[in-house]
C-alpha cells in the first residue's frame, strides 16, 4: 500500500516538512506493517518515542542543543491529553479536557523536529532500528518515554472490557470522560469506589487528589453520596498528613479511607471489588486503578528489569542498563527517588537530552540535577504540594536532603498553591507544545 498524501503529511513535520513535501515523489513507499524505511537516515539521528511529558521535551532539547542532529518524534496520536489537572475535570472544576490537550504543530515547526504518527511495535537494538506500523526508522540513539501500562493479569475477573464499566482514567482522554459521565449519572446517595494499587505507580498523590475532587463534586451536587478509597498500600503514599487534614476540613462524612485494602478480584456485573482476605465492596461507580508497569513497548523491547516491570537506567544519562544507545525516561524508568510525575519526566528529559548530545559529540556527560513539584487540589482554589531537588550519589538518584518538603500544615499557603499549580500547568504544557 503506497502512502497517500494524508499519511505522508503525518510522517513529516517541522521546518523540514516543507523540504520533504517538495520531494514527495521520491519518498519511499511505506507499507502498513512492512519493514520499509520511513525516512532514510542521512546524518546523525535521534529518534524519540512518545509525545507526552518526557518525549516532547527530550526531542525539543536535543534540537535546541545541537541543530546538526536530526530528531524524529514518534507518537501514536496526533495530540496529547495531560493527566495533570484531569482530576479537576472529574470534580467539575473544568468543563472539558480542551485546556489539557496539546497539538504538536508548533513544537515541530519551531524546532525542526520530524513527526511520525505511528504505533511503535518493536525495537531492534543491534540494528539500531525502531519498527512501527508505518515502517521502520534507523537511529544513532533512541530516547523512549512511553509512559505506563497495567498489570491487569493480577486482578481476577479483569478483561479487555472491564475499563468500559470500571474505568481507570489513569491515561487522560476517553477514560476520563467516561468516569466523569458515570459520576454525573450516579444517583444522590450513591457510592464511588476508588482502588489504589501498590506503589510504585504513576503520580503517587494522584489517587488522593482524585478522591478529593470527586468528593468536592459530590458535596456540591449529590451530598448524600460517599467516596470509599481502597488503598493497597499500608498508608497514603504521598502527603498523607496533608490529605487527611484536607479531608477532615472538607469531606468528613464523605471520604472513607481504608488502608491495606488490596483489590485482587472483581465482579464487573455486580460492580463489586474483592479485597484480599477481606470483604466485597460494591460501588455505583468503580474507579479501578490497576497495578502498573512500564508501557508495553518497553516490555516488548526487553528494556525492563527481571521483574518485567520498570526499566533500569544509568542515573545520569538514562541509558538503558539492558541495551546500549537506548535511553528510557519518564514513568517507564527506574529513576531512584524521583517520583513518576510529569514534572520528573520533564526534568529527566532535559538531563537525558543534554547527555545524549554530549555523548554524540564525544564530550563528558553532566551529573543529574533533577527537580519535581507535585501539586494536588483538595478543594476549589485550595492545593497542597510536595517538592524536592535530586542528585546522584553512589550511582543512584537521591533526594537532596532538606532541598524540598511539603506545604505548611496550617493550610496558610493552600490558596497560593492553587495559583502556583495553575501557573505550573500552563508553563509546562506551553513548553511541551512550542
Ligand atoms: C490523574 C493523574 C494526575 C496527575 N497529576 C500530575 C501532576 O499534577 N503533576 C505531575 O507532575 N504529574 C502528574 N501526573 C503524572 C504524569 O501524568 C505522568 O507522570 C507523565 O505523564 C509521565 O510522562 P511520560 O512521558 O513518562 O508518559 P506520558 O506523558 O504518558 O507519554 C507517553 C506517550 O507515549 C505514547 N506511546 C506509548 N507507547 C507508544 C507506542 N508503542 N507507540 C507510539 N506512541 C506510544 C503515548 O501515546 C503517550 O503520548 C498525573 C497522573 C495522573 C494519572
Amino acid at each position: 500500500m503506497t502512502l497517500n498524501r494524508r499519511d505522508f503529511l503525518k510522517v513529516v513535520g517541522g521546518a523540514s516538512s516543507l523540504a520533504l513535501a517538495g520531494c514527495a515523489a521520491q519518498a519511499p513507499a511505506v507499507s502498513s506493517g512492512s519493514a520499509a524505511e520511513i525516512m532514510p537516515k542521512t546524518g546523525r539521528r535521534v529518534v524519540v518515542v512518545g509525545g507526552g511529558y518526557g518525549g516532547t521535551i527530550a526531542a525539543k532539547y536535543v534540537r535546541m542543543m545541537d541543530k546538526s542532529i536530526e530528531v524524529v518524534l514518534i507518537e501514536r496520536n496526533d495530540h496529547f491529553v495531560s493527566c495533570p489537572f484531569s482530576n479537576l475535570y472529574l470534580g467539575g472544576l473544568l468543563p472539558d479536557l480542551s485546556s489539557l490537550t496539546i497539538k504538536y504543530d508548533k513544537l515541530i515547526a519551531n524546532h525542526g523536529i520530524k513527526f511520525v504518527q505511528a504505533e511503535v511495535t518493536g525495537i531492534d537494538p543491534a540494528a539500531h532500528v525502531v519498527i512501527t506500523d508505518k515502517g521502520r526508522l534507523k537511529y544513532d540513539r533512541l530516547i523512549i518515554s512511553p509512559g505506563i501500562d497495567f498489570r491487569t493479569e493480577e486482578i481476577k475477573g479483569y478483561d479487555a472490557k472491564t475499563p468500559e464499566i470500571m474505568p481507570h482514567a489513569w491515561k487522560a482522554g476517553p477514560q476520563t470522560v467516561l468516569l466523569r459521565k458515570q459520576l454525573e449519572a450516579m444517583k444522590d446517595g450513591g457510592t464511588v469506589v476508588i482502588s489504589v494499587p501498590l506503589a510504585p505507580f504513576r503520580c503517587p498523590p494522584g489517587p488522593y487528589e482524585r478522591a478529593s475532587m470527586i468528593a468536592w463534586y459530590l458535596k456540591h451536587n449529590k451530598p448524600n453520596s460517599k467516596v470509599i478509597i481502597l488503598d493497597a498500600n499500608p498508608d497514603l503514599v504521598s502527603k498523607g498528613a496533608l490529605f487527611r487534614k484536607g479531608w477532615d476540613m472538607h469531606y468528613k462524612n464523605i471520604i472513607d479511607y481504608r488502608k491495606a485494602a488490596k483489590v485482587t478480584e472483581i465482579d464487573v456485573g455486580k460492580k463489586a471489588v474483592l479485597i484480599e482476605g477481606l470483604d466485597e465492596v460494591r460501588g455505583d461507580v468503580v474507579n479501578l486503578i490497576p497495578p502498573q508497569r512500564a508501557a508495553d513497548i518497553a516490555v516488548k523491547a526487553d528494556l525492563v528489569g527481571d521483574d518485567k516491570r520498570w526499566c533500569p537506567i544509568d542515573a545520569n544519562t538514562f541509558e538503558s542498563k539492558k541495551h546500549k544507545d537506548i535511553h528510557v525516561i519518564g514513568d517507564a524508568s527506574i529513576a531512584g527517588a524521583m517520583p513518576k510525575s510529569g514534572y520528573s519526566a520533564n526534568s529527566e528529559a532535559k538531563v537525558c537530552a543534554t547527555n545524549v548530545v554530549r555523548l554524540m559529540n564525544g564530550q563528558p556527560v553532566m551529573s543529574l540535577s533533577g527537580i519535581n513539584t507535585c501539586y494536588s487540589y483538595i478543594a476549589k482554589g485550595e492545593a497542597i504540594s510536595v517538592a524536592a531537588v535530586y542528585a546522584v550519589k553512589d550511582g543512584a538518584i537521591i533526594a537532596v536532603p532538606n532541598s524540598g518538603g511539603v506545604s505548611p500544615a496550617d493550610w496558610s499557603q493552600a490558596k497560593t498553591e492553587a495559583i502556583y499549580a495553575e501557573s505550573w500547568l500552563k508553563n509546562i504544557l506551553t513548553e511541551m507544545s512550542s
